[in-house]
């Protein structure tokens, strides 16, 4: 028996990043997994025979955008019509726009408030009630060092890092008797292409090289001058997974090289 054995994980934005390597821990400690995200379904059918058959655990893909509330609800509803259940949930999927607040556009502020903050309560809320009927679960929400404290520039993505640190704290409070958790992960910087993205913006901004706009990007909020890895992050939320994780409810973790110490 592995510690996930007979669990069935679902993890939103798991084609790319965070979510993906959370994705593949979970299968390798023996959890049905069930992916979901953005991406080109030739490479993310690849990711998931990959994954399947190297933790010879069942793998699947569902399709769904979840900046809209009924499609994120829905996954959770395929997810159980698949699986027969949900024992563990990570909200992860999330997006990222940069810019001052009278710069920053309408339609940008909605969907990254309903992609990093809402499709968490719409997923939540469906994943709770099936959960309850079991009375153990494990939810997970991905916020960001950005769920504690704020940078110039990223309204949308703060507010909605700060909201899902408050939804944790609910989700925790509402199912303390349980054996149904809820944490957030609040990582600092972490190599994925959400924040290439912003490394590129960087270095074409100032006229700078990308190894010279990471070490500046990197070097200004995380006294480590280190990523955090996806892969470090993933042995976090196995952690939560595990039996002592049980005793751990509405916290958030930072795992951010010192950000948030400062
Ligand atoms: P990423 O871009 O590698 O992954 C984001 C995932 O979300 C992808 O699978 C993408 O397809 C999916 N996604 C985006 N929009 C979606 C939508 N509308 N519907 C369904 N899926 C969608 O980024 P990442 O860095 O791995 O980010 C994962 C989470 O970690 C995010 O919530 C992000 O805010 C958080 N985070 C990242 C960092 C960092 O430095 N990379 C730091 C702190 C927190």
């Amino acid at each position: 028996m592995k510690p996930l054995s007979n669990k069935v994980a679902l993890v939103t934005g798991s084609t790319s990043g965070i979510g993906l390597s959370m994705a593949r821990a979970f299968a390798h400690a023996g959890a049905e997994v069930v992916m979901n995200g953005f991406g080109d379904p030739a490479e993310i059918e690849k990711l998931r025979e990959e994954i399947a058959e190297s933790a010879k655990v069942p793998v699947h893909f569902i399709p769904a955008d979840l900046s809209k509330g009924a499609d994120a609800q829905m996954l959770v509803k395929q997810t159980i019509a698949i699986c027969k259940r949900v024992d563990i949930l990570v909200n992860n999927a999330g997006i990222q726009h940069v810019a001052s607040i009278p710069d920053f556009p309408e339609e940008k502020w909605d969907a990254v408030i309903a992609i990093n903050l809402s499709s968490a309560f719409h997923t939540s809320k469906i994943a709770l009630a099936d959960m309850q009927t079991r009375g153990w679960g494990r939810v997970i929400n991905v916020a960001s060092a950005h769920g504690l404290v704020a940078s110039v520039n990223k309204s949308a993505y703060v507010a909605a890092k700060h909201g899902i640190i408050g939804l944790t704290k609910v989700t925790a409070l509402e199912n303390a008797k349980s054996y149904i958790t809820c944490n957030a992960i609040c990582p600092g910087w972490v190599d994925t292409p959400l924040v290439r993205k912003q490394i590129e913006a960087r270095a074409a901004a100032q006229g700078i090289t990308v190894d010279a706009a990471t070490k500046q990007l990197v070097g200004e909020k995380q006294p480590s001058e280190r990523f955090v890895t996806p892969e470090h992050l993933a042995e976090l939320a196995l952690f939560l997974c595990s039996e002592a994780g049980g005793s751990v409810t509405g916290s958030s973790y930072v795992m951010d090289g010192g950000w948030t110490a400062q």
